[in-house]
């Protein structure tokens, strides 16, 4: 699943693409993945101006001059193209946007389980699903520590579980909450209630710094190597690297799955 780095590295990629192109024609090969009918997505969507995109939580934001949202929650497996026309097309293509430079902007999903909102500003809460329960952006500006203590209190629950709830807080998912947690020097089946409070603020600073290093590592790759079909994960210290070395003691990093996702951790360094 695209998670913060990734999505910041979309960011990066379109906004030096993106900006002032006009969308000259629109279509959705699989409408329904689109919330807005096949017709409307067409019409609305020919003339549109792209404006500087944004993220927030694990959605990510692409407005236009007038006024207009593309909003995409690329779920486990959406991903996008930047190509030019010719390039073969994916059988999963949701959408694709012709645009006034020759280049087609695309959005794919092998597992069809991503889904795409056109909507206006003031649609978002009766039109992005979950956008009102959504706890703020963990990289948010707005977000203090303190505010972040907060809101973690409110769980009694295991501390992967809270920070992957984005009730609480909202944009970490299962690869990254597992780098944060060995930041931390964490371990992630621990209760919240058993984490003292010097704890929580150091998974706090740690949250900010993993993204902070891990955001132009997935940029500067997307720029060499492509827009990925699979995450940029190379360079993480945890996840998926079970039996592999702790970088921190070189002890085995160890795996357990419940609910069909993987959890790493270091039992040597994250209590
Ligand atoms: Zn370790």
């Amino acid at each position: 699943m695209p998670e913060i780095p990734d999505l910041e590295g979309y960011r990066a990629y379109f906004n030096k693409r993106l900006p002032g192109l006009r969308v000259e024609s629109a279509e959705t090969p699989i409408a329904w993945m689109v919330r807005a009918g096949r017709e409307e997505f067409q019409e609305r969507m020919q003339g549109q101006v792209f404006q500087p995109v944004r993220r927030i939580a694990k959605l990510l934001l692409f407005p236009f001059e007038r006024g207009d949202f593309l909003v995409v929650h690329a779920m486990l497996a959406g991903r996008y193209q930047y190509v030019e026309p010719g390039h073969k097309r994916r059988t999963m293509t949701a959408w694709a946007l012709s645009l006034s430079n020759g280049m087609e902007l695309r959005y794919f999903d092998e597992r069809r389980m991503g889904r795409t909102y056109l909507v206006r500003e003031d649609e978002f809460a009766e039109k992005v699903p979950r956008w009102t329960e959504m706890g703020p952006d963990v990289m948010s500006p707005g977000l203090t520590e303190n505010e972040f203590l907060e809101r973690v209190r409110a769980s009694r629950s295991q501390i992967k579980t809270v920070i992957t709830n984005e009730r609480i807080v909202a944009g970490i998912g299962n690869a990254y909450a597992d780098e944060v947690l060995w930041e931390a020097r964490l371990n992630p089946l621990r209760k919240r209630t058993d984490i003292p409070e010097e704890g929580l603020r150091e998974l706090f600073r740690s949250i900010r710094r993993v993204m902070e290093w891990a955001t132009p590592i997935v940029a500067q790759q997307m720029e060499e190597k492509g827009l990925p079909t699979k995450m940029y994960r190379d360079h993480l210290r945890v996840h998926a690297r079970s039996d592999a070395a702790c970088p921190r003691d070189g002890h085995r990093i160890s795996a357990i799955t419940s609910g069909g996702r993987e959890t790493n951790f270091c039992r040597e360094c994250q209590l």
